[in-house]
């Protein structure tokens, strides 16, 4: 293992521990520096014992420099690959058992930390036949969306990556942003060439009731949605659940094909507990995926596995359980 790997390695489990803040920042910065160093320098520096006098790499990086070199897996690793395992129930499995790809990521093209390459590696090295990627919509600058030329830039290079796969696929598609009046934040030529569609509200969280009702409505019928992103918007403890009609919200989701996100960010977890169980009484169709925005968080499914076989959301209203053929056949469908 070379230093820049274990660093990778320890940057994936702190993420998918969702540890965050300063120790990802520090390993993250100590990868940087030994990628843009001479290999011959990081080994004399590992054996001279000065790793930590180069600016970016203190002593917890350097250890897992040392460690890596001496042809060993760090400790630090060992014991991170041991205790950030994502928890999944054995109801949670069987739904977990079934996922063949995750339909809502993002890359370092808008506001991810993994370049897709990487994120397409640990997809694949987790099981899955496909990722759908879904960068940002352009409205939304902080998260660095992407206007149509970067769209088609990013849409070639997809065709690039997969021509160097045989056995696995990275579907086109954009976490496209609501807009007040329910259009969306995409010109239709380009949703129309995209695989998979998430449509998603960012902005206006605390719309009042009927207004924001209308504007999801609109959304979820628009026929080039797929999939209605992480409803309510709340995060835990942060943000309140946005205030909608969940019966009219979820009867359109049934009546036009658009599946229900069930969405795995720790701090989401969205839709809440009663809100699925609406979509189930309704028979909508779900999503299972992690909205990651590092390898790491690829391995959060279980989270929203533990919480679909919890509500009994059926297996096989869950589009990610379908081969890859067969979901842009529903999407093209829908
Ligand atoms: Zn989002
Ligand atoms: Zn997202």
């Amino acid at each position: 293992m070379t230093p820049e790997e274990a660093l990778d390695l320890v940057i994936h489990c702190l993420d998918r521990a969702h540890t965050g803040g300063f120790k990802v920042k520090a390993f993250v910065r100590a990868r940087d520096v030994v990628r843009s160093t001479d290999p011959a320098e990081i080994a004399e520096r590992a054996a001279n014992d000065t790793l930590t006098k180069l600016d970016g790499i203190g002593d917890a990086t350097a250890r897992v420099i040392t460690e890596a070199l001496a042809g060993g897996v760090p400790s630090y690793l060992t014991k991170l690959e041991e205790t950030t395992q994502v928890p999944i129930t054995p109801e949670g499995q069987r739904y977990r058992d079934a996922l063949r790809g995750d339909c809502h990521l993002h890359s370092t093209w808008s506001d991810g930390g993994a370049e897709i390459e990487e994120m397409a590696a640990t997809a694949r090295g987790l099981g899955h036949e496909y990722m759908v990627l879904t960068d940002h919509s352009p409205r939304l600058t902080i998260a660095h969306g992407l206007n149509r030329e970067r769209l088609e830039q990013q849409l070639d290079d997809i065709a690039e990556l997969n021509a160097g796969f045989d056995d696995f696929r990275i579907l086109t598609g954009m976490e496209v942003d609501i807009w007040e009046d329910g259009s969306l934040d995409l010109d239709d030529d380009l949703l129309e060439r995209l695989d998979v569609v998430v449509a998603s509200v960012h902005s206006k969280l605390r719309m009042e009731r009927h207004q924001m009702t209308e504007r999801m409505v609109l959304a979820v019928a628009n026929p080039h949605v797929d999939i209605l992103g992480h409803c309510t918007g709340r995060l835990i403890g942060k943000r309140p659940e946005s205030t909608f009609d969940a019966d009219y919200v979820f009867a359109a989701c049934k009546q036009f094909d658009t599946a229900v996100e069930i969405n795995c960010r720790p701090e989401r977890l969205d839709p809440p507990r009663q809100l699925i169980d609406v979509a189930v009484a309704y028979d909508c169709w779900f999503s299972i995926d992690t909205d990651a925005h590092a390898t790491g968080q690829l391995e959060w499914q279980p989270h929203g596995c533990n919480r679909a076989a919890e509500r009994e959301v059926p297996i096989d209203k869950v589009i990610n359980t379908m081969t890859a053929e067969d979901l842009l056949a529903w999407t093209a469908g829908g």
